[in-house]
């Protein structure tokens, strides 16, 4: 089951219909995005109404790497820091040295590693690309033979930055030293599906820098690339099923771990969308007025 994606090349040549049918489908699950973190209803429309209004007009630049739901997140991200920048300067002047709200700054920070990636060099980008293509098919496997014990473990040490003793504890295993086996097997197995795929081995001395401990400053930040790459997202139908109560154990424990314990921003607010209580009426205010600018700026683009 896979889930509706839009017509790149339709959004591109801006297309009305096929932009009304974004944001019919991504509405609910910004809004659940930007309600974690904003408390202002009418500040939340504004902010979600300018996230699609940046994806219109930043759609020619779109980078394929990402998907089109990562794109459209990561503008909603954005939005939000400058909406809580604007709202921390206002309340506390100028010289404001008190830090209330959702953590600005760890928000910010964590936004700028994409773009810090892109930034660094076109060796280390390509390294990451291949680093996210290959913890993508690394977790699929993994999940396709079932052992979800071993992708949580993996993905607490690697996203979560979690420390061996913890996740020893966490998981129930034998001792320190079975999560350094599992680390050690999950490693050789990423660095054999990363030598497929880079058959010259031009990007491999990249990634063993970020993969290794103790090898100087890696370009590549693991953890980073996992999560902005969202490696392990599990797409929204397993989301829904999780909701419903209808999974195997195996990988509704791995959704709730996830989504709780590793606290991805980005299954959450689809998990929060899909449990809305009120249904999807809630968001027809705020669906019309994100439509009504969409429209506006896209018949002011196609009219000339
Ligand atoms: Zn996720």
């Amino acid at each position: 089951m896979s889930e509706w994606t839009p017509d790149l090349a339709r959004l591109q040549a801006l297309d009305d219909a096929e932009w009304l049918a974004v944001e019919r489908a991504f509405c609910g699950r910004l809004a659940a995005y930007v309600a974690r973190r904003i408390p202002d209803r009418s500040a939340r429309e504004d902010v979600v109404q300018e996230a699609f209004l940046g994806a219109v007009r930043g759609i020619p630049e779109f980078d394929p790497v990402y998907t089109f739901e990562q794109y459209l997140f990561g503008i909603a991200k954005n939005r939000t820091i400058d909406w809580l920048r604007r709202q921390k300067a206002m309340t506390l002047g100028p010289r404001g040295e008190d830090d209330e709200g959702p953590g600005i700054e760890t928000l910010a920070a964590e936004s700028e590693t994409p773009s810090a990636i892109v930034r660094r060099s076109d060796l280390a980008r390509a390294g990451g690309e291949l680093l996210l293509g290959v913890l993508k098919s690394w977790v699929q496997e993994t999940w396709g033979e079932g052992e979800f014990k071993r992708l949580m473990v993996v993905e607490a040490l690697f996203a979560g930055g979690w420390r061996n003793r913890d996740t020893w504890k966490r998981f129930d295993l034998r001792d320190e030293t079975s999560v350094a086996g599992i680390k050690f097997r999950a490693l050789k197995r990423i660095r054999d599906l990363a030598r497929e795929r880079d058959p010259d081995g031009v990007l491999l001395h990249e990634l063993a820098n970020a993969l290794e401990e103790g090898r100087g400053a890696p370009r590549i930040d693991v953890g980073a690339v996992w999560r902005e790459g969202r490696a392990s997202c599990p797409g929204r139908h397993w989301l829904a099923r999780s909701l419903a109560g209808t999974l195997d154990s195996g990988p509704a424990e791995y959704v709730r771990f996830h989504v709780e314990e590793i606290g991805c921003e980005w299954c959450q607010a689809n998990r929060d969308d899909l449990a809305r209580a009120d249904g999807h009426a809630a968001l027809a205010p705020m669906l019309e007025k994100v439509e009504a600018s969409t429209v506006n700026y896209l018949r002011s683009r196609t009219a000339r």
